[in-house]
């Protein structure tokens, strides 16, 4: 101990003439000199802050933008479903309109089918007669087609009023969704902002306290590695890019006394065993 104090445990060497049973946590309260470790661990503790704070603001920032385009989606439903239910009200119209004409040619047949047997109590020859009848008959058929036809568009009008009134409700839920989840998605994407701004302002509190050169690296590797610049090691593997760790860079990994950077992914590694870090790291099952 006395050896490691005057010697300063930030200079490099130092970590490999450590007693056996030293135990890093404890460290800073017996030998508060020790100057090296305690810089090191706040500024990995302040990095992984970093990185979730820039997780969370990635998160955010993406909810955030979603809100317009789910907005934007459920308009457009909206007006579908407004689209459809006026189709089929013109398609209503024109059967109740096509039923009419249809009504008023039946009277109209009738009309003269009423002549055509008056007439007939005043011909005067048999052939005269006979094609009257025939005239009677042949009205009769038309008069009976087309009572058919009022029939038919009867039930065409009847199921159009029936898919009328499903579009209808199809429309008002449209509209009361794009009310109730549109105007919740506008608030918490305001929400989002709020937030947003206040986890900036965090960044911004942590930003002084991490040295320049790693936050500059920090900022490096984030841009490269998809938001990604710190990797917790958990039973030596480095558990964004799963690589096994080499088994002396795991040790000392733990000795945790200094910065240490995964051979494959060149990520920060931490290692989840420690106690500085053990809030820090969401990974299930966080055991030695
Ligand atoms: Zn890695």
């Amino acid at each position: 101990m006395e050896d490691r104090n005057s010697e300063g445990l930030g200079k490099k060497g130092a970590a490999k003439r450590l007693h056996p049973f030293f135990m890093p946590w404890l460290e800073p309260i017996l030998n508060p000199k020790c100057k090296g470790r305690n810089t090191l661990e706040n500024t990995l503790r302040l990095l992984i802050e970093l990185q979730e704070i820039e997780k969370k603001v990635r998160t955010l920032a993406k909810q955030k933008a979603r809100a317009p385009i789910q907005i934007e989606m459920m308009k457009e439903e909206e007006s579908k479903a407004a689209e459809k239910l006026a189709e089929k009200q013109e398609m209503l119209t024109s059967a109740q309109r096509f039923r009419k004409e249809l009504e008023r040619e039946v009277e109209e047949l009738e009309g003269r089918q009423k002549k055509s047997k008056q007439r007939l109590l005043e011909v005067k020859s048999n052939k005269e007669y006979q094609a009257t009848l025939k005239e009677i008959d042949d009205i009769e058929d038309l008069v009976r087609r087309r009572e058919d036809q009022v029939i038919e568009q009867m039930e065409v009008g009847e199921s159009l009023a029936n898919e009328i009134r499903e579009h209808e409700r199809l429309l008002s839920e449209a509209h009361k969704r794009l009310e109730q989840e549109g105007v919740q998605l506008e608030k918490e994407a305001a929400k989002a902002d709020t937030l947003i701004a206040s986890l900036e302002e965090e960044k911004e509190r942590i930003k002084p306290q991490i040295p320049t050169e790693m936050w500059q690296k920090y900022q490096m590797l984030s841009a490269n590695r998809g938001g990604v610049a710190l990797a917790p090691v958990n039973q030596s593997t480095c558990q964004v890019c799963h690589m096994n760790l080499p088994p002396q860079l795991f040790i000392d990994l733990q000795r945790n006394e200094r910065m240490m950077y995964c051979p494959n992914c060149q990520r920060i590694l931490y290692w989840v065993g420690h106690e500085a870090y053990k809030q820090s790291s969401q990974l299930p099952g966080e055991s030695e």
